[in-house]
């Protein structure tokens, strides 16, 4: 096929070509002296119309990309990985060491994911047939094998005369800005997603001062996360289910969640406020990426950090055991507490905490305690409904947990943080592009940008494209 000619190629520019008006499917093309850079390649996540997205073919032949810069290891910043190697990217595809080892695990978990739906829609009829996995746990595999780690505050160099370098970002482990010296030496900084103030295990956002270009995430552009003492809340619940004898289930995200609650929970048992209780990691992702947390020291903040000068692992509470074996993970069925289960997946619609879930919603000895934003359609957003019954796998079963929230964790800086951090610049880029949000979000963000800081703002649509020349 052909592909388009998106402008003169000697031109330095920019292509939107995902998460443009949309908060998934991260990807932005360079082409830098007639060279071709891609950051980030990001699966859409979310509704049908979305995710028939990722099927669609690349605007640019895969073969023809001379380099991938990744700013950190989420799927809608990563996902599609595999596919562009399938379809023969065969270079490097830079990122920062620990977005790399996280990535060894993310990718290929999502390979199996798109292996069981095929095989799951021609078990069940599909109209396509038969149905073929968007790409393969093999494919993987391959494109994590194509990762070259490359240390934050490094400067290496890019094709097409420029240069670029990772900066801490503060969102997940290993999440970066990509900050790109282009051979005029004009700078473009690619925020990924921009992370918050205070997070538990790892380094605040950097302070960036300088940009001639910046394309800025707005996921919360339009409102503030609610402030609450989330360590509080789970003291609280944590003493609930130990002196009632009750079960917490709680539905986690795998990268990031799951870490801050142990941490969380490490802090209780140290400051004396968690008695002793099994505490179940009930994932083999989730235990493989904690263990990533632990062996990416250069990575973690401070107050981490002392914890492990002290001899201590801050994400071991313990009662902790990871659950890797299936078996093991069903054995829990048969255990009454007081017990923790942290489980994936944090929306609960999928995954070993629905088993928990069938299991154990009809025992009023039960807690869900949900650790974020539960998406319309997932079981996860239905229980927070209040409803007396659920149907999971098929089973009608009634509800008499108790179902709980903590409210105020997100790995996303809200509209006040990205402020915050963009108040750090000395001087205006010239252009800002607004990204990674929806468009109600994106306005809102763009017009408190503009009323507060007077800068250049642009919502890229899908496909758009700038010149980056001076
Ligand atoms: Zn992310």
């Amino acid at each position: 096929m052909d592909w388009p000619v998106i402008m003169e190629k000697t031109q330095d520019q920019i292509t939107f070509l995902g998460a443009a008006r949309t908060v998934t499917g991260s990807r932005h093309l360079l082409t830098l002296k007639g060279k071709q850079v891609l950051v980030d390649c990001g699966l859409y996540q979310g509704n049908s119309e979305l995710r028939a997205r990722n099927w669609q073919h690349f605007e640019f032949n895969p073969e023809d990309l001379d380099a991938v810069v990744i700013t950190h290891a989420h799927l809608d910043h990563i996902g599609l990985l595999p596919k562009l190697v399938r379809e023969g990217y065969s270079k490097e595809i830079y990122a920062t060491p620990a977005t790399c080892d996280l990535a060894k695990i993310s990718l290929p978990d999502s390979g199996r994911l798109q292996e069981e739906d095929a095989y799951h829609h021609n078990k069940h009829g599909s109209k396509h047939q038969p149905a073929l996995p968007l790409y393969t746990e093999s494919d993987a595999l391959k494109a994590a094998n194509q990762f070259v780690p490359t240390p934050c505050h490094q400067q290496n160099n890019l094709p097409g005369g420029a240069t670029y370098r990772f900066l801490p970002a503060g969102h997940i482990l290993g999440s970066a800005f990509a900050e790109i010296t282009l051979e005029d030496g004009q700078v473009l900084l690619m925020s990924g997603d921009l992370g918050r103030y205070g997070t538990p295990l790892i380094k605040d956002p950097t302070v960036v001062e300088y940009a001639d270009y910046l394309v800025i995430e707005s996921t919360y552009g339009d409102r503030l996360h609610p402030v609450a003492d989330t360590k509080a809340q789970l003291k609280d619940y944590a003493q609930h289910i130990w002196k009632s004898g009750s079960t917490m289930i709680v539905p986690s995200f795998s990268i990031g969640r799951t870490q801050e609650l142990l941490y969380y929970l490490f802090q209780l048992e140290l400051e004396g406020e968690l008695p002793r209780i099994p505490i179940y990691v009930d994932s083999p992702m989730a235990t493989s990426v904690t263990h990533v947390y632990a062996e990416n020291r250069e990575e973690l903040d401070k107050e981490a950090m002392r914890y492990i000068d002290e001899g201590k692992d801050p994400m071991h509470p313990s009662g902790l055991v990871f659950v890797r074996d299936r078996n093991q993970s069903k054995a829990l069925n048969s255990q009454s507490g007081p017990m923790i289960i942290i489980a994936g997946s944090g929306m609960a619609n999928g995954g070993r905490v629905v088993h928990h879930l069938l299991q154990r919603l009809p025992d009023p000895q039960t807690l869900v305690l949900f650790t974020g934003y539960q998406a319309d359609g997932t079981l996860g957003s239905y229980l927070e409904g209040n409803h007396t019954t659920a149907k999971i796998l098929g089973q009608e079963v009634a509800v008499r947990a108790e179902i709980e929230k903590l409210s105020a964790l997100s790995a996303h800086a809200d509209q006040g943080e990205i402020m915050k951090w963009l108040m750090c610049f000395k001087s205006a880029p010239k252009t800002t592009f607004i990204v990674h949000g929806e468009p109600l979000a994106q306005q809102a963000l763009q017009k408190k940008i503009r009323q507060e800081l007077g800068w250049d703002t642009v919502i890229p649509g899908h496909g758009d494209n700038f010149s980056l020349t001076n």
